[in-house]
């Protein structure tokens, strides 16, 4: 078999939401496991709602998340492509011209209603002889164009919801072409489908009839489908569904507010999954983890809540090449051992940048009264540099038979002189990050 190309295809019309994360993502990591392409496609068709910023704040985010397209299209470049398209069907018998205004469909949807019949399009323009349509044309109407769905039954094995059968005789012949002559993402996308050679498409179930619709366009087009799968939907926790034009759960907005990006990946590939949702140590983890069959069928919430308990335990796991880049960019310095000290001890990346400031000082240290003497003395125990990972207990051993404590006596007074706080990593591989002399100055009670 040739090597799989899946497609996300978002319109540029607002900011990605989880949702869309979720689509993107099991596009992306199903191509990335088989070796396969993914392509980043912008349905850019509809010119009054989408926008240059949007298609950049989506690139954005993919980037964030880390899925790097191995190319990337848009609709509105593509047009001739479709134009050809479109003479195909009409040749073919495929495509009709219709003159319906909105108004006369709402009504004919109304009185169909009232009929207790099916609210569909009647087909009426098919009986338009070319007299009536020449007639209509000189009054000023412009056709819209339907395709002729041929009224059977459908069929496909979902990769999700398994064997699928949708009757298009329950369904309205669906407008390919608006009377301004702008294309419909329906025929768009099956076109680009077909020419882009894509294998497998997967999207959300609010797509299923859709699905039904374009399958019997491969088929008018002579080409052979992809494989299908629909996930179910992510809802906010109230279970209300997101919204794009709403704004709701917008990657942005979940960047801005310190979430960890393969923490957002794997809630967004997770929830409503038979699968553990948990932390993962990166994107070739999480794909190999994806099951199409293990999605649920019903709508899931996400829960951003649940979303800082998965950026912490995320960071936790995560090795000090993973953010490298981010911690130069926060200022934080110490290389790995720093690293390893203070990830534990992260809710947000950024926290990293307090405790950069705890080891570089100054810190203001806290001494209480009763304890200076103590820890004047543990200040002249601190061995000679060069201090290595074992510092710690090396000076411990020295400090406790002459200090005459243990436990939080102990320990709590060199926590709050060193650090300047009540808790935090451990001082084992604090203290060689601190060095020496900042070490005996604040334990001297002088800030360093
Ligand atoms: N632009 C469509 C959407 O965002 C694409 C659907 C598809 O993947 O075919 O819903």
């Amino acid at each position: 078999m040739s090597s799989p190309v899946l497609r996300f295809a978002p319109s540029p019309t607002g900011l990605l939401h989880v949702g869309n994360a979720r689509t993107a993502l099991y596009n992306a990591l199903l191509a990335r496991r088989a070796g396969g392409t993914f392509i980043l496609r912008y349905d850019d068709t509809d010119v009054a709602r989408s926008t240059a910023g949007f298609a950049d704040a989506i690139a954005r985010d993919l980037d964030w998340l880390g899925l790097v397209p191995d190319r990337v299209e848009h609709q509105s470049r593509r047009l001739p492509r479709y134009d050809a398209a479109v003479e195909r069907l009409k040749a073919a018998g495929s495509l009709y011209p219709a003159y319906e205004t909105e108004e006369e469909l709402e009504a004919q949807r109304l009185s169909r209603r009232r009929r207790g019949l099916p609210p569909v399009y009647d087909r009426g323009a098919l009986a338009l002889t070319a007299a009536d349509r020449e007639r209509l044309e000189t009054e000023g109407r412009r056709p819209h164009w339907r395709f002729r769905l041929h009224g059977g039954v459908v069929r496909w094995d979902d990769g999700v919801r398994g064997p699928q059968a949708v009757e298009t005789s329950a369904l309205s012949d669906p407008v390919l072409v608006r009377g301004d002559g702008s294309y419909l993402y329906t025929l768009t996308s099956v076109v680009d489908d077909i020419e882009m050679g894509v294998t497998q498409v997967v999207r959300g179930e609010d797509h299923v009839t859709n699905t039904a619709v374009q399958i019997a366009i491969f088929e008018a087009l002579g080409a052979a489908p992809p494989a299908f799968a629909h996930h179910n939907l992510l809802t906010l926790p109230s279970g209300e569904g997101l919204s794009k034009r709403l704004g709701h759960l917008s990657l942005q907005a979940l960047r801005e507010e310190g979430h960890e990006a393969l923490a957002v990946a794997a809630l967004a590939v997770l929830t409503g999954t038979s699968l553990a949702v948990e932390a993962v140590p990166g994107l070739d983890a999480l794909a190999e983890r994806i099951d199409l069959r293990r999605i649920s069928r019903a709508p899931a919430r996400f829960d951003p809540e649940d979303l800082s308990a998965l950026t912490a335990a995320t960071l936790h796991g995560l090795d000090f090449a993973a953010v490298a880049a981010r911690l130069a960019d926060l200022g934080v310095g110490g290389g790995a051992p720093f690293w390893l000290a203070v990830r534990g001890n992260l809710a947000r990346l950024a926290d990293a940048a307090r405790w950069w400031r705890v080891v570089e000082g100054p810190v203001e240290p806290t001494l209480a009264p009763g304890d200076a003497d103590f820890l004047a003395r543990a200040a002249d125990l601190l061995p000679p540099e060069p201090w290595d990972g074992e510092v710690y207990a090396g000076w411990l051993a020295a400090l406790k038979p002459v200090a005459g404590r243990s436990g939080r006596a102990l320990f709590h007074p060199l926590r709050l002189a060193l650090t300047g706080v009540e808790s935090g990593p451990e001082l084992k591989a604090l203290l060689p990050l601190i060095g020496r002399e900042r070490a005996a100055a604040r334990l001297q009670g002088r800030a360093a």
